[in-house]
This record gives C-alpha cells, sequence and structure tokens, in this order.
C-alpha cells in the first residue's frame, strides 16, 4: 500500500473549500515533496509532521514521500492540513487502515510533540465540509465548540495525534464537542446611561434606522465616544446568515470567544488612530487576518479622533465603504473579505482638543479647517448624518427628572422603522434608506412634492448644497419619516434632515 488520500479544507476569503490531501510513497532515497501551491507555512508543515509522528510513537517511513494537495488552483495558507498530511503519510505507509477516514473531514495543525493545536477559521471550513455533503469532522479540540455551531455535522474533537491514531486502529474514543452553546453576545453598553446630549440620541437613532454613517463633531465631553459605543445596543441582532458570516470572520481572525456559539449582536470595533493599514484592512502572513473594517462587517465600524488617522489608513478605507468587500493583497492574488459597515466618525473640533472658543485654546481658524478637512476628501462624503454636539451642561448630567430611554426602548423604533423602508424598497434589493441610489429617489413614484423640498432646492440653488448633499437629505428624511410612521416625508422631516446633514464641516 503506497497511496492514501485524506479530505481537509482550505480557505478562499470566507469561503472553504474542499482538499484532497494525498500523499504516494514510493521506495527511493528517503524525502519529501509536496506540490499543490503550498505557501511557507506548508512547507514547514513537513518538519512539523514528521516530529510530530516520530514523538507520537509512530514509524515515519524511510521512502520518497509525494504530498499533492487538491486542487491545485486553490491558494493554501497556513497549517491547517498538518493534522490530514500525518494521516495521509500513516496510511500510505500501512501504519493506519486505508478506509478509516474515507468520509471524514481533518483539520488541525500539530505541534512537534505530536500535540493537535487550534486553527484559525475553523468555522467557516466545517461549514464549507457540512455544504459538500461530509457529516463526519475531525478539530483540534480548541476548536470545538465554534465547529459545534454547524448544524448537521458529526464533531469529533482531538487534542494529540496518538489520540486520532488509536481512534483510527481500534476505536478508541475521541473527545465530544461541548454541550451546544446558545448564541449570544456580550450585552455591550446601554443608551440609558446616557444623560441629556438630545441631538446626539437623535442622530444615532437615525443612522440606526436608515444604516447611514455618522459624524459627531464636538469637544471632549460632549459624550462622542458614549454615543457611537451604543449603536449597536440600538441595531437589529443579526439575522441567521449574518450571524455566520460575522461569526466566520472572526474565528479567521482567531478572535472568537471561548465557549463557542454565532456572534449575534452587530460587531463594534474601534481601532486606535495609530492602527496600521493592515490592522484596518487586514493582512499579515500565512491565512490573512481580516482587519478592523472586516470585523465590523454587519457592525458599527468606530473612528475615534479621526483626524489622527494616517492619510494613508483614511484613504485604505475609502474602497471598502464604498463596495462593501475589501481585498487584502496577497504574494499570489488577493483574499477578499466582506466588510459592509457602518462608519461613525468622532472628532474634536480643533486639534488642541479644547472646547472651541475656550480661553485655552489658540488654534488659528486656518488650523482648525485643516484639522477637519483631512477628513473631508476620502470618508465625510459618505457620511449622511454629521452633526455638532456641546458639551454636556453639569446641571443636565445631574437632572434625574427626565428618564433617559433604554437601548431597548429605541431600538424597537429602529426594528420598525427598518421593515418599513426594507418592504418599500423591496423590488430594488436594498434594505436600509442609505443603500438607495439618488435619481431613484428623485423620480416618480418616490419623488418628493415641491413644496416639500422648496428649501432644500433653494439650497442646491445657491450652492450651499451639493448634488450629492441632496441625495442624502432626502434619503435621511425617508428615514425620519420611517422612524415617526409616516408613509413619505413631509415638509418637517427634510427640513430635520437638512439639519442632521449641514452640521456640516466648512
Ligand atoms: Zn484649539
Amino acid at each position: 500500500m503506497g497511496y492514501a488520500k485524506v479530505l481537509s479544507v482550505g480557505l478562499a476569503g470566507v469561503a472553504g473549500h474542499l482538499v484532497e490531501v494525498e500523499a504516494d510513497l514510493a521506495p527511493g532515497l528517503p524525502a519529501v515533496i509536496i506540490s499543490g501551491l503550498p505557501d511557507t507555512a506548508l512547507h514547514e508543515a513537513r518538519d512539523r509532521v514528521r516530529a510530530a509522528i516520530v514523538n507520537s510513537g509512530q514509524k515515519w517511513p524511510n521512502r520518497r514521500i509525494t504530498l499533492n494537495l487538491l486542487p491545485a488552483t486553490l491558494p493554501k495558507y497556513g497549517s491547517a492540513f498538518d493534522l490530514a498530511i500525518a494521516l495521509a503519510v500513516l496510511a500510505g505507509s500501512g501504519e493506519l487502515p486505508p478506509v478509516a477516514l474515507d468520509a471524514t473531514v481533518v483539520l488541525g495543525e500539530l505541534g512537534l510533540d505530536g500535540a493537535v493545536r487550534p486553527v484559525r477559521g475553523t468555522l467557516p471550513m466545517v461549514a464549507a465540509a457540512a455544504r459538500a455533503g461530509h457529516t463526519r469532522v475531525v478539530v483540534p479540540a480548541g476548536n470545538a465548540a465554534e465547529a459545534a455551531v454547524i448544524p448537521g455535522v458529526r464533531v469529533h474533537a482531538v487534542d494529540t495525534l496518538h489520540r486520532l491514531v488509536a481512534h483510527v486502529r481500534d476505536g478508541s474514543p475521541l473527545l465530544a464537542p461541548p454541550a451546544h452553546v446558545p448564541a449570544c453576545g456580550p450585552a455591550g453598553p446601554d443608551l440609558v446611561d446616557v444623560a441629556g446630549q438630545p441631538l446626539g440620541r437623535r442622530a444615532l437613532e437615525i443612522a440606526a434606522a436608515g444604516g447611514h454613517h455618522l459624524a459627531l463633531f464636538g469637544p471632549p465631553g460632549a459624550g462622542k465616544t458614549m454615543l457611537a459605543e451604543r449603536l449597536p445596543s440600538i441595531l437589529p441582532e443579526l439575522d441567521d446568515e449574518a450571524a455566520l458570516e460575522v461569526t466566520a470572520l472572526h474565528s479567521i481572525a482567531g478572535l472568537l470567544p471561548p465557549g463557542g456559539g454565532l456572534l449575534r449582536r452587530p460587531p463594534f470595533q474601534a481601532p486606535h488612530h495609530t492602527a496600521t493599514v493592515p490592522a484596518l484592512v487586514g493582512g499579515g502572513s500565512g491565512l490573512a487576518r481580516p482587519g478592523a473594517v472586516s470585523l465590523a462587517h454587519r457592525g458599527v465600524l468606530f473612528l475615534d479622533e479621526a483626524p489622527e488617522f494616517s492619510k494613508g489608513a483614511l484613504e485604505a478605507l475609502r474602497q471598502p465603504l464604498e463596495s462593501g468587500r475589501v481585498r487584502v493583497a496577497r504574494t499570489r492574488g488577493a483574499t477578499e473579505y466582506p466588510a459592509r459597515t457602518q462608519l461613525v466618525l468622532a472628532a474634536n473640533p480643533c486639534p488642541c482638543a479644547k472646547p472651541s472658543g475656550d480661553v485655552d485654546c489658540e488654534c488659528p481658524p486656518l488650523a482648525r479647517r485643516r484639522y477637519l478637512g483631512r477628513l473631508s476628501g476620502p470618508l465625510l462624503d459618505r457620511v449622511d448624518v454629521q452633526v455638532r454636539l456641546t458639551a454636556v451642561r453639569a446641571a443636565e448630567l445631574l437632572s434625574t427628572d427626565a428618564a433617559h430611554e433604554s437601548s431597548a426602548t429605541v431600538a424597537a423604533r429602529v426594528v420598525a422603522a427598518r421593515h418599513a423602508a426594507a418592504d418599500r424598497w423591496a423590488a430594488t434589493g436594498h434594505r436600509v434608506n442609505a443603500d438607495v441610489h439618488g435619481p431613484y429617489l428623485r423620480r416618480p413614484p418616490w419623488h418628493l412634492p415641491a413644496r416639500v423640498t422648496t428649501d432644500l432646492r433653494r439650497r442646491l440653488d445657491t450652492g450651499s448644497l451639493s448634488a450629492r448633499g441632496y441625495d442624502r437629505v432626502l434619503r435621511l428624511a425617508w428615514t425620519i419619516a420611517d422612524l415617526d410612521g409616516r408613509d413619505r416625508p413631509g415638509h418637517d422631516d427634510v427640513a430635520e434632515a437638512i439639519q442632521l446633514r449641514t452640521g456640516e464641516v466648512a
């Protein structure tokens, strides 16, 4: 017996593809040849696998070993094939019965001592196995919880190569995956904690209801971060498809919380302004790590002190925000990850971060304009809601007479508004107002009567609003109408939309 084949899975972006790991053992000088577009980590697999086999008390065959990973056209990254390679070698040399693992998909990295280590991306890999009709998978014990999320798959966990070899030989038991964990996510902070700031709360609710990007301008103490962190708490829970996608991205990043379960809450990512471009959009060696913009997929990407981000970083975010996908350059080709995120920008009015008009602020007007101007080109153009917040007065903070609404109360209005919008745009395939194209809103049957848009047209004529700005106001007006349960925006909705749009930076 000189040949064996074991199934595994490779990833292209979040999509997994079945990979056949073939081993052929022939007489000749002992050597190992790996083919099928392997990357560096895969070449290192040869040494890891050999050591793991020997240190598990098995015999390394002194033959000429050819390893082939199919399909050859799929780029293969990382160390998840180690375990499959080890089994193929052992089966090919006659140490294991060849048919024992015929219908099993095997994932796992090997340590030199024969320990089976967790791998990134287990969840999307197991999902791919299930889609291809395979119902039995072997995964590292550290990944068993996330693998168990995929329905219709029997998950077997292993901690050592030795345990798996013993199982294949004589049926001794593998480890059971943890009992199914209910889907949940961290609850996150609640709007009930935010005192005052009615304009900020209103802007947040409208942004949530219409899926609009949001910019919050204001001095320290205005509560910009408090508001931004609470946006996920008023967004709808992720549906099955979105939850799977979001959980898969966090699995590939190696950032799933232990214990498993699907991530059901919209994620929140707040990269620091010193974040590198790869940290924002993805990169790294081996299996590309999704960046903040992908980890915020179907959730919120918060850029605090946005003008402090490097020009390159802001520029790099432009394409993902436009297309909802991000391309991560690799040595061979590129990896694509989803990146449909809601952007929240926060900025102080000037670089010294003191309230404007404050006696301590000595920044000249030009410096202030230039500071916020850093945002205008790449990002601010896409932001529908732009509001200027003032610092919350102490009296407002301490007032206990007006009860603050909780996130649950606001979220209920957001869900109703989103339903109204999704029903209206069903034929276009859009789900939120922010995605609807401007021309579509300006034509029948959705164009608004002249008496409703008088102010808006005057602003367009005088140049105080651009054509793009005009469309953004229309989108916002629809969201405001949806929130208030009207089937069309009226004059007041347009007026509020203008106000939300023209907290604009000069
Ligand atoms: Zn200043």
